[in-house]
């Protein structure tokens, strides 16, 4: 949604993470540390209170750590973006990202129908490893709920609710019982019952390509999922992330919230998959890297097909901001080795994240006892 090199995006409604374009923020990185990165949750009294002290403590905190000309430069951007780190929570409104530059005039403010953690990071580039967290965890995704005479496809995007398509048919109307016996009755009535899922099962498939998601939930009460689900066709069965059963007039809430615990049950099970099939190529000698030196060199070569990062890891080290010379393990040197240039201090964890979202790799999070069973905390799956 937003074009490269945007320099002012200034959300005034809810977006879903999916609609942030990481990538063309990993684009951006400057020599010294001007870019400022917020994330807050902003939802309720309590909130815009810690969010207060928090922010406070970090300002003066940076401040501290700053030349005159680095905080000169850093109080123009946070004067900048003050207001819209304060600014009210618009309705449904849970979480607030903010990306400020003045030295480059950039701002960017999206709010989100989802909480992020706190965090509040000045640095060369825009801080995205919450981010990409979020959008691990906030995929697209659709929910079917129907039962024998009501269908409804929601679309759920980081917890924004739009519903896509609603069937519905009145079975008692088309057969009033008069005159019939019970069991004619029954017979005409399964007979409606499956035409109509006939007909869900034939807008499945112009609902799910218009919506572009990986999947949908199947949700409803009784049979009617089931047997809808032995109607749709192979393709589509294969789409469904999961089928719970609820009733057909649950609140939107509670079936966001369904919803999402199935996204992450299947989003689990595809992190888990990654990680088998990556520990399987380690033993065979197949195309795999294991470890920051040789996955960082796979990813320069644009050899990453799936970046696997265990969750929540980080990995001190240094970049060089002119010829982003990437050092594990290491202090920062007063220049670069290799080209003189400045350096800073970096998780490597995040760099290597950036250089996938650059290269166009897919990324995994995964959990401890899923992954390597080594100290590594990133592996890859290549694409030669
Ligand atoms: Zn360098």
């Amino acid at each position: 949604m937003q074009s490269e090199g945007q320099k002012e995006i200034i959300s005034d409604e809810l977006l879903p993470v999916t609609d942030i374009d990481i990538r063309a923020l990993a684009e951006i990185y400057d020599e010294k540390p001007v870019y400022l990165s917020v994330y807050l949750p902003v939802s309720g009294r309590e909130n815009d209170h810690l969010n207060r002290i928090f922010v406070d403590s970090r300002v003066s905190a940076i401040k501290k750590a700053l030349n005159p000309e680095l905080r000169s430069e850093f109080e123009k951007t946070f004067e900048m973006a003050e207001s819209s780190v304060f600014d009210e929570p618009i309705s449904g409104e849970k979480g607030r990202i903010i990306f400020a530059c003045s030295k480059d005039s950039f701002i960017h403010v999206y709010r989100l129908a989802v909480e992020p953690e706190q965090s509040f990071v000045l640095d060369t580039s825009p801080y995205l490893l919450p981010l990409a967290k979020m959008r691990a965890d906030y995929e697209d995704y659709g929910v079917l709920l129907v039962d024998s005479q009501e269908a409804r496809f929601t679309c759920i995007r980081s917890d924004i609710t739009e519903e896509k398509k609603h069937l519905s048919t009145d079975l008692m109307n088309k057969h009033k019982k008069g005159g019939w016996s019970q069991m004619r009755f029954n017979h005409l009535r399964k007979g409606a019952i499956k035409s109509f899922l006939s007909e869900v099962a034939e807008n499945v498939q112009g609902t799910c390509d218009q919506l572009e998601t990986r999947g949908f939930v199947l949700a409803g009460p009784g049979e009617a999922k089931q047997q809808l689900m032995e109607l749709l066709p192979y393709e589509f069965q294969q789409k469904v992330l999961g089928v719970i059963d609820v009733s057909i007039d649950i609140p939107r809430d509670e079936l966001v919230e369904a919803g999402d615990a199935v996204l992450q049950e299947s989003k689990d099970s595809e992190s888990r998959h990654a990680a088998e099939e990556l520990k399987t190529a380690l033993l065979k000698g197949g195309l795999a890297a294991h470890g920051i030196e040789d996955v960082k060199a796979a990813l320069e070569q644009a050899r990453v097909n799936t970046l696997l990062i265990l969750k929540d890891s980080s990995v001190a080290g240094w970049i060089c901001e002119r010829c982003q010379n990437l050092q594990a393990n290491a202090n920062p040197p007063k220049e670069c080795d290799r080209c003189g240039g400045p350096t800073s201090a970096v998780n490597v964890v995040e760099e290597l994240y950036e250089i996938a979202q650059r290269t166009g790799a897919k990324v995994e999070f995964v959990d401890k006892e899923d992954f390597l069973d080594s100290d590594d905390v990133v592996g890859a799956l290549l694409r030669y």
